[in-house]
Parts: structure tokens; C-alpha cells; sequence
């Protein structure tokens, strides 16, 4: 938030990216190779996601199957610093109820101040896999917003255990997800702004959006925030589109609409490459858009494709 409002008096837009942790056993040299070439455009900040345990059943080689319980990536809290030793930059883990006890979760806020990590983007986290909806770990949390009230109570020197009065305040800046075309679990808009506007009378510092290829969903999502009275920044988050196979998983798994004149642009390409520019393309013209209506920071959903945006930032 600092950040944010150094650039707000200086009238610029800054740029932030999102990572994910390597799949277990890939080491920490396959995350830094895909930041490298962002690195030039000086971010702000990085958010690195956090991933919770799932079930799989794998087969015995007799033929059986047993269940294993796995977290394919792990280390969110320690990427986070070693990306801080690594480019000098700040981080933001982004820590989930789903899959985390209350004291596993304290003891992850505890880790981040040992660390030197002050950020933090609160969620409840979606579903795992083996579920067909989210269900809370039986000692852990059901939505966003209790998480974020552990951690403010954490900043005010309240830990879980009573006998822990008067101890060291933690300094978390919190964030919080919301959602311009609506969370999928919520019934209308209505509900879910009230939902949102809930996280930050409970102090979160900002909002991150779900991506969104229609800026005009970003800024009618902005204006009714501001009419319910949520007046922190809202940052608008990014993805190129870079495959045809997202013309149909992107709705699917985040619930977003692909505006038809984007989806005829892909569908005439010949090849992924193809799809590549007209991401790119696309990519740059909200990031100009969002950037000459004063947006606070353009944030980019890396996934796997940081050369993408490095072309369109260049270019911006
Ligand atoms: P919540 O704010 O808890 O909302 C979830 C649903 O419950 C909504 O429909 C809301 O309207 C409703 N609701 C909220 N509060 C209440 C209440 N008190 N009573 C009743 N209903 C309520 N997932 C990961 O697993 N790891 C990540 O790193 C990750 N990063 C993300 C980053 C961003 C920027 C975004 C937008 C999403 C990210 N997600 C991540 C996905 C996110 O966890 C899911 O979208 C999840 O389904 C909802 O999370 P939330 O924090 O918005 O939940």
C-alpha cells in the first residue's frame, strides 16, 4: 500500500506479477528462469500463490489403489523470501483457509515475520479436487474474511493462545480478492460486493481482481464498489490469453466471459503462436486502457507465459 500511494503522488502506474511455486521436485531455478525477463520492468511487488494438500488415489502394483495425500507446490513463505534475496523486491504469499488449521495458518504468519515479509493476500481458496465444494479444514476457516481477522488480530498482538497477552504485533498489509463478473458460489452481484465490502470493514488494505478481458467489467465493478462505500485501491489483474483450449477453460475455471471479438480473433488462428500475438495484442490495449484511466497497479497473472507479457509491457 506504501507503494501505491508514493505512485498516486507521482501520478504513476505501477506493475506487479503474479507466480506460482515449482511443482515439487523441479527446484527453485525453474521459478527464477521464468521471472528473469520480468524482472526489467522493475515490478513493485510479486505475489506467489499458495497451494493446499490434495487426495489421490494411486494404483499398488498389485492392482489396488491406495490414497496418497500430496502438495505438488509447496514453499509459497520461503519462495517469497528468496525471490526478496534474489531481486531485492517485495513479496506477497498469498495465504488459504482451505486445507489449514487455525495454528498452522498462525504459525505461517509467525514464519512470514521471521522472514521479513510484511504482505499478505488473504483467501479462502477453492475446492480441492476431490471435493465437489469447498469444505473448511475442521480446525481452520470458512471464508476469506475469518482469516483476515486472524491476521488483524495477529497486527494488534493477539495470538491464539490467551497466555500470549502483550506479545510482539505483527505489521501485515492485507489484501483481498473480489470479483468484477461475480464469484461463482455467490447468487448475484449484490451479495457478493456486500461480502467484499465485510473483508475491508475488517481492515484488508486493498483489492486484487479475478482477470477479466473486458475492461468495462473492471470499471463497473469499481464504480458499484464505490457505491457501497469500499474506497481502498482496486487493482485490476491480468492474463494474456495464449491457446484456443482457453476459449473454453478460462469460463470454465474462473467463472469470467471472453468477449466475442477476442474469441473470433483466436478462432481464426492457425497455430498457438498465432494465438500468442493476438494475446499479446489484447493484453497490451486494456493494459493502455487501464493505465490512462489511473489505475493504482497493472497486476499480471504469469502462469507459465512471462515472454508474452514481457512483449506487451515493453510495448506499453
Ligand atoms: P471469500 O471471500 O471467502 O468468498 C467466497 C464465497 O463466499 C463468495 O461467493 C462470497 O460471496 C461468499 N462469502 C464471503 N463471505 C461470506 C460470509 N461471511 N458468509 C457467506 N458467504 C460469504 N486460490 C488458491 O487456492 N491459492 C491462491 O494462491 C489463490 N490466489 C488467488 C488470487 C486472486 C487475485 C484471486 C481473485 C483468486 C485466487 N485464488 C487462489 C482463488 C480463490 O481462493 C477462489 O476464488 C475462492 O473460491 C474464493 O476465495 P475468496 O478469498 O474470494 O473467498
Amino acid at each position: 500500500i506504501e507503494h501505491i500511494n508514493r505512485a498516486k503522488e507521482k501520478n504513476e502506474t505501477l506493475i506487479s506479477f503474479e507466480v506460482l511455486p515449482p511443482l515439487k521436485g523441479k527446484g527453485i531455478e525453474a521459478l527464477y528462469e521464468h521471472m528473469d525477463p520480468l524482472m526489467e520492468f522493475h515490478p513493485a511487488y510479486i505475489n506467489v500463490t499458495y497451494h493446499r494438500s490434495e487426495h489421490e488415489f494411486r494404483k499398488n502394483p498389485d492392482g489396488s489403489f491406495k490414497k496418497v495425500t500430496i502438495r505438488k507446490r509447496p514453499g509459497t513463505e520461503s519462495i517469497c523470501a528468496a525471490i526478496m534475496n534474489k531481486y531485492n523486491v517485495d513479496t506477497v504469499p498469498h495465504l488459504i483457509c482451505g486445507g489449514f488449521s487455525i495454528t498452522e495458518t498462525e504459525d505461517a504468519l509467525i514464519n512470514l515475520q521471521y522472514l521479513g515479509i510484511d504482505n499478505v493476500l488473504v483467501l479462502r481458496g477453492d475446492a480441492a479436487k476431490h471435493e465437489t465444494a469447498f469444505i473448511p479444514h475442521p480446525d481452520g476457516h470458512r471464508y476469506a474474511i475469518d482469516l483476515l481477522k486472524q491476521v488483524v488480530n495477529l497486527n494488534n498482538g493477539i495470538y491464539l493462545e490467551e497466555e500470549l497477552i502483550n506479545s510482539r504485533k505483527t505489521s501485515f498489509c492485507i489484501g483481498v480478492a473480489g470479483y468484477p463478473e461475480k464469484h461463482f458460489e455467490a447468487p448475484n452481484m449484490e451479495t457478493d460486493l456486500a461480502y467484499l465490502k465485510a473483508k475491508v470493514d475488517a481492515g484488508a488494505d486493498y483489492i486484487v481482481t479475478q482477470m477479466f478481458f473486458d475492461n468495462a467489467k473492471y470499471y463497473a465493478f469499481v464504480d458499484a464498489c464505490r457505491a457501497k462505500g469500499i474506497n481502498v485501491p482496486i487493482i485490476p489483474g491480468l492474463k494474456p490469453i495464449s491457446t484456443k483450449k482457453q476459449l473454453t477453460t478460462l469460463p470454465k475455471v474462473f467463472s469470467i466471459d471472453l468477449p466475442s471479438e477476442l474469441c473470433n480473433e483466436v478462432l481464426k488462428c492457425k497455430n498457438n503462436e498465432d494465438v500468442e500475438k493476438v494475446g499479446e495484442e489484447w493484453l497490451l490495449e486494456q493494459s493502455r486502457d487501464l493505465k490512462k484511466n489511473g489505475v493504482p497497479v497493472l497486476h499480471y497473472y504469469t502462469l507459465g507465459k512471462p515472454h508474452i507479457i514481457a512483449n506487451a509491457i515493453k510495448r506499453l
